[in-house]
């Protein structure tokens, strides 16, 4: 005997006569019968359309081809799915439910594709797309299954707000079993190229220059030779043939290495912004200079913003080459 359970409205038989007489149940993988409507159906798509004008089985069977003289359609999909896409091909349905949680999205984007309804494709996609910030990796899974690269992309880019793969999260959810290890590998290693791109851009800060004793000092105070309170200012050295060149002040090199810990991690540019402000540490090393503790804070703002440009500035070009070899 056949078990099934009718759909939560407005798909129950009830609830779907309020729309108009259901002449047709559509019956989910996992045996759940929706009510609804041939004209309807047949409108939003084609594959629909096709399917009514098959001529019914010859021997009927109550349950199974029928229920109470309406015609049952067999489908693939699980009912979460199917209700995702029927609440898009019945507008007036259409409430913030079928579209407020991934669970079950690509389903419902798999089964709109196959059905050929793009109104509830572009509906789904878009919907997919929102979630982009709470679970970027879900979301890049789903654009490698179905091969959509700009959402590809901007789910890659997400990943880069936090260390990869971070381990406070669930990461059972059935998309992962969409998409070959291949795929997160060069995700990985899209992650990892942001983070050694940025680490390079702050080791920048900190680089031994050539020195002019001469020439008009920086008004960097962490780059200003003289001036200092003792044990504080840049350093001036040789390098390996003799020439003076000089180093940053040594808690501004302390300083930035913290940040450059940040963003090989996490390489994006509010994370580094953030990290160049955060002194803790600093702050003491810093309030034993006079000259530090005066200008520090207004040139370090100034640098926490141009790192942050910096930074999201390499990620642009890091994308832009994994764009080319295909992020999904
Ligand atoms: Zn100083």
């Amino acid at each position: 005997m056949t078990t099934f359970t009718d759909a939560l409205p407005p798909f129950s038989r009830e609830t779907a006569a309020e729309v108009g007489p259901p002449d047709l149940i559509l019956r989910s993988s996992d045996s759940v019968d929706f009510h609804t409507h041939k004209t309807l159906l047949g409108f939003v798509s084609p594959v629909f359309q096709d399917m009514f004008g098959f001529p019914p089985p010859t021997q009927l069977k109550e349950g199974v081809d029928v229920r109470d003289a309406i015609p049952i359609v067999q489908l693939s999909e699980p009912s979460d799915a199917l209700r995702k896409l029927l609440l898009l091909c019945y507008p007036q349905a259409l409430t913030n439910e079928s579209l407020d949680n991934l669970d079950g999205l690509y389903l419902a984007y798999g089964a709109a594709d196959k059905y050929q309804i793009p109104n509830a494709t572009t509906a789904i996609l878009a919907a997919i797309s929102s979630f982009i910030k709470d679970e970027p990796y879900r979301v890049h899974a789903i654009a490698c299954h179905f091969g959509l690269p700009d959402l590809g992309k901007s789910a890659a880019r997400q990943t880069l707000k936090d260390f990869f793969l971070p381990t406070d999260r669930k990461y059972g959810a059935p998309e992962f079993a969409l998409v070959p290890a291949s795929k997160l590998l060069r995700l990985h290693r899209f992650h990892v190229e942001c983070g050694e791109n940025a680490a390079k851009i702050v080791k920048g800060y900190t680089a031994t220059l050539p020195y002019d004793e001469h020439a008009t000092e920086s008004e960097l105070p962490w780059r200003v030779v003289r001036g200092h309170d003792a044990n504080c200012g840049a350093f001036v050295d040789q390098d390996n043939v003799g020439s003076p060149v000089y180093s940053p002040a040594q808690w501004f090199q302390n300083h930035m290495g913290a940040v450059e810990e940040v963003v090989r991690y996490q390489p994006n540019g509010d994370a580094a912004a953030k990290a160049v402000l955060d002194y803790g540490e600093t702050l003491r090393d810093i309030s034993k200079c006079q000259l530090c503790s005066r200008d520090s804070a207004r040139h370090l703002s100034v640098l926490s913003d141009n790192l942050r440009e910096g930074v999201e500035r390499s990620n642009d070009h890091t994308a832009l080459v994994f764009t080319q070899l295909g992020f999904v």
